[in-house]
C-alpha cells in the first residue's frame, strides 16, 4: 500500500495528477474539497455548515474534514493506497491524518509538494471548468474542448464552473494556504518525507515525475 500527500496551493494540479494515479494504479483519491462539495450537494448537515465558508474560499473545521477522511480509511492491508488531496491543511489536520494511519497500521510514504508560480495560479483557476458527466477539465484560455460545448471525453453536454473558482476568491485562497497549509512542511521535511516537483512544467511530465518518486 502507498500512501502519498500531494501538497500545493489551489489551482497547482493536484486534483488532475490524483485522477492520474486513480486509472494507472488504482490508488483512491480521497479529496476532502470533492467530499465536501458532494455533501452540499446531498444537502448533508456537514454540506450546510461548509457552503458559505467554501464560497468565501476559507478553511472548513478541521474536525469536520478529519472525520470525513476518517470513514475512508478502513480497508484491507493489500489496498492499492491513498492519495490525499486537499487534506492535511492545517498543522492539527496533519497530526490527525498521522494518529488515523498510526491507528491502522499504516504509513505514510511521500509528501509530493506541487510547486507553482501564484500569478500562474489565479489565471488557471479563474479559467476552469469541468464536464458535468465525467469530469474532465477545460480551461476558458488553455483548453477548450475540441467542439465547442461537447466534452472531447464522453460527449457530454453540460459543464460545471465551482463557485469558488473566481478571481478574488482564489486570493483568498491562496492566502489561506501561505497562512494555515504551508506551515505543516516543515514537520514533514524534519522526517525526510518532502519530495518537491515543478508544477509549472506540463501535466505530462509533473505525471512522470511523481511516477518516478513512487518507483523509489
Ligand atoms: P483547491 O485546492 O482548489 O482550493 P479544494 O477542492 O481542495 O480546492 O477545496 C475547496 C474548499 O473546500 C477550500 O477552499 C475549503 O473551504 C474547503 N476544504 C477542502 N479541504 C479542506 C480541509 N482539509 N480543511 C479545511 N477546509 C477544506
Ligand atoms: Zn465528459
Amino acid at each position: 500500500m502507498k500512501i502519498i500527500i500531494l501538497l500545493g496551493p489551489p489551482g497547482a494540479g493536484k486534483g488532475t495528477q490524483a485522477q492520474r494515479l486513480m486509472s494507472e494504479r488504482g490508488m483512491v483519491q480521497l479529496s476532502t474539497g470533492d467530499m465536501l462539495r458532494a455533501a452540499i450537494k446531498a444537502g448533508t448537515e456537514v454540506g450546510l455548515k461548509a457552503k458559505a465558508v467554501m464560497d468565501a474560499g476559507e478553511l472548513v473545521s478541521d474536525d469536520i474534514v478529519t472525520a470525513l477522511i476518517a470513514e475512508r480509511l478502513d480497508v484491507p492491508a493489500d489496498h492499492p493506497g491513498f492519495i490525499f488531496d486537499g487534506y492535511p491543511r492545517t498543522v492539527p489536520q496533519a497530526d490527525s491524518l498521522d494518529r488515523l494511519l498510526a491507528e491502522r497500521g499504516f504509513k505514510l510514504d511521500r509528501v509530493i509538494e506541487l510547486e507553482v508560480d501564484e500569478e500562474a495560479l489565479v489565471d488557471r483557476i479563474s479559467g476552469r471548468f469541468s464536464c458535468g458527466s465525467c469530469g474532465e477539465g477545460y480551461h476558458d484560455r488553455y483548453k477548450l474542448p475540441k467542439t465547442a460545448g461537447v466534452c472531447d471525453v464522453c460527449g457530454g453536454t453540460e459543464f460545471k464552473r465551482r463557485p469558488d473558482d473566481n478571481a478574488e476568491t482564489v486570493r483568498t485562497r491562496l492566502a489561506e494556504y501561505r497562512a494555515k497549509t504551508a506551515p505543516i512542511l516543515p514537520g514533514y521535511e524534519a522526517r525526510g518525507m518532502v519530495v518537491r516537483v515543478d508544477g509549472m512544467a506540463s501535466m505530462d511530465s509533473v505525471s512522470a515525475s511523481i511516477a518516478a518518486i513512487l518507483a523509489d
